[in-house]
């Protein structure tokens, strides 16, 4: 039987790569996005290969609508179609509201929204060829309620949850399902400009007493993407150990 195949944008690290590596594990074929770093992009797609699927890396800025196409029509061409996209890739910036500039407004804005947005524009009409797919976002516990010195990252990780419910009414009919997952705080280089006391309080913040794992995200996100979760559309599911409830 033919295998499934996957889109993991921001593959090469943290949750994208426990990502790719859950749903090669699973028998899909997996395309991984990645920005800059092509040295993990490689170490992860090594970790792949040991599942014996088709897997490839490619070099996309998804915040910019070409690159986002070009991604899409990679997977296209190496696998034929794309059953399920996570729309994972996104960047954080840790700030007093009052010292964000403009420009990092915009990127934050073009890279966790518009990556999401123009990754999907591009994967859409592929699907309703193919009668189907699943599109899973993530966002962040602080797109759910806030975040202080957090601002510009809670508001593009709030637009990924409207956007989910959006897409999953528009796509409904096209059997296309639209979910997202919240993560708490998740153990992966994203958190390294915290310092260890600030690791550690927010662990003590966490009722379940751990920092999350990239593979907690990847778990839930392989759910979603299975049969197991296909009658649930526009959800937010929130893997943050109790953090936030
Ligand atoms: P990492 O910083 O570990 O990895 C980010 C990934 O995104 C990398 O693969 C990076 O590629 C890619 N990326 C960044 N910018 C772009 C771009 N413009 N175009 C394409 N790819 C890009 O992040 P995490 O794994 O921690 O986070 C993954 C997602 O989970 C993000 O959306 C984040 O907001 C969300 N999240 C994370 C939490 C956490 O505590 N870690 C909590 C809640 C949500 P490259 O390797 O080339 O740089």
């Amino acid at each position: 039987m033919e295998n499934k195949s996957v889109v993991i944008t921001g593959g090469s690290r943290g949750i994208g790569r426990a990502c790719a590596i859950m749903f090669a594990s699973h028998g899909y074929d997996v395309l991984i996005g990645y920005s800059k770093n092509a040295e993990a992009a490689e170490k992860t797609i090594a970790e792949i290969k040991k599942y014996g699927v088709k897997c490839a890396a490619y070099c996309a800025d998804i915040s910019k609508k070409d690159e986002a196409r070009r991604l899409i029509s990679k997977a296209m061409f190496e696998f034929g179609k794309v059953d399920v996209l996570v729309n994972n890739a996104g960047i954080a910036r840790a700030a007093l509201m009052t010292d964000v500039t403009e420009s990092d407004f915009h990127e934050l804005f073009a890279t966790n929204v518009g990556g999401c947005y123009f990754t999907s524009q591009a994967v859409i009409p592929e699907m309703i060829g193919a009668g189907g797919g699943k599109i899973i976002n993530i966002s962040s516990m602080w797109g759910q309620v806030g975040a202080s010195c957090e601002t510009l990252y809670s508001a593009t990780k709030a637009a990924i949850i409207g956007l989910t419910k959006a897409m999953a009414k528009e796509l409904a009919p096209s059997r296309i399902n639209v979910n997202c997952v919240a993560p708490g705080v998740i153990d992966t280089e994203m958190n390294a400009c915290y310092d260890e006391d600030t690791m550690w309080d927010l662990q003590e913040k966490t009722p379940l007493s751990r920092l999350g794992t990239p593979e907690d995200i990847a778990n839930a996100v392989y759910f979603l993407a299975s049969e197991a979760g296909s009658f649930i559309t526009g959800e937010v599911l929130a893997v943050n150990g109790g953090f936030v409830i």
